[in-house]
């Protein structure tokens, strides 16, 4: 059971939770801030169970979606609506302090890290608001100034690319391009909007977006994977004048092809969500524009993580996509 360790501090009971694909890396050693023992995950939504002296916006008993950004929404960082890089808080559930894959969590920074949501609203959908949702919009769709009747090309059709993919439609671009060697992603992704999926596995992803581009590429090119070859994919895709927005975790050094950029006047984004858009993408949700549950294809109980982790893990033969795991 954690404990209030400062007054901003609120301890949360856990309802929904799920597994991130950030989970995994931690899992297999590539994330050296979290330590062993640490309890993982940094999703979910549940109802405020105790409050710090300095909390005076939350109360016990409200619904919350937890963000995976804690943020103290003070220092120069947080001012400047970079939460990500917060001095004292950041990427730091279920990394450097225990997570949300348990009965309860303690949320440093609750006032600014929470966000109140009705007792009523549908909880499973909300779980895709903590990360995946505004990571692919704000690193995605934002960073990659998607456009109305601009070409989209999305590299990588997992749940983050399949978040940029449904975030990008609130600007209308003429064509979003979803590349990717899995058929059952793909086929998700044209059911989700996309207006052309290629397997890079069968086809020339180049050559295809040449073809339906009339030749010039794609106005914004989302890297939605985390490898060498899918972020030099990204260079040979964008247009002259396009932007590559990074969003995949690298883990190794990637080459970068100046010889062939230099003159296009393209530009290259990285970005660590802010969660910035959190609220805004709550009242999408709210509102039915935006069908974040469509993401969910499986469900488990908190006794069944290890089984909801093996499913996650094996998305190839599972078709997993986001699990839900009900704590309460
Ligand atoms: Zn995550
Ligand atoms: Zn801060």
């Amino acid at each position: 059971m954690p404990q209030l360790a400062a007054p901003t501090d609120a301890i949360v009971k856990v309802t929904r939770t799920t597994i991130c694909g950030t989970d995994l890396h931690i899992l297999k050693g590539d994330v050296p801030s979290c330590e062993p023992g640490r309890i993982l995950g940094h999703e979910g939504v549940g109802i405020v169970y105790q409050v710090g002296a300095a909390v005076s916006t939350l109360k016990e008993g409200d619904h919350v979606l937890i963000s995976c950004i804690s943020s103290c929404g003070k220092c120069d960082y947080c001012r400047r609506g970079m939460y990500s890089h917060c001095t004292t808080g950041g990427c730091i559930l279920g990394n450097r302090i225990d997570g949300t894959q348990a009965e309860y969590v303690r949320i440093p920074h609750a006032e600014t890290s929470l966000y109140r949501i009705p007792p009523g609203a549908d909880k499973d959908a909300l779980v895709m608001l903590s990360d995946i949702l505004p990571t692919g919009f704000e690193c995605g769709v934002l960073n990659g100034k998607v456009e109305p009747g601009s070409t989209v090309a999305i590299v990588g059709a997992g749940p983050i690319g399949l978040a940029s993919l449904l975030t990008a439609q609130f600007y209308s671009p003429a064509q979003v391009v979803m590349i990717d060697r899995d058929p059952y992603r793909l086929e998700m992704a044209s059911r989700f909007g996309a207006t052309a999926c290629i397997d890079s596995g069968v086809d020339d992803p180049v050559a295809k977006v040449m073809k339906l581009t009339a030749g010039t590429g794609a106005d914004c090119v989302i890297e939605a994977v985390g490898v060498p070859e899918t972020f030099e994919l990204c260079q040979a895709l964008v247009a002259p004048g396009g932007i590559i927005a990074n969003v995949g975790v690298h883990g190794v050094k990637a080459d970068l092809h100046l010889e062939s950029l230099w003159d296009r006047n393209i530009s290259i984004t990285t970005r660590l969500v802010d969660t910035v858009s959190t609220p805004m993408l709550l009242k999408t949700v709210r509102a039915g524009r935006l069908d974040p549950e469509s993401l969910i294809t499986h469900r488990f109980r908190l006794d069944d993580v290890l089984k909801a982790y093996e499913t996650f893990g094996d998305a190839a033969r599972s078709h997993a996509l986001k699990v839900i795991i009900e704590t309460a």
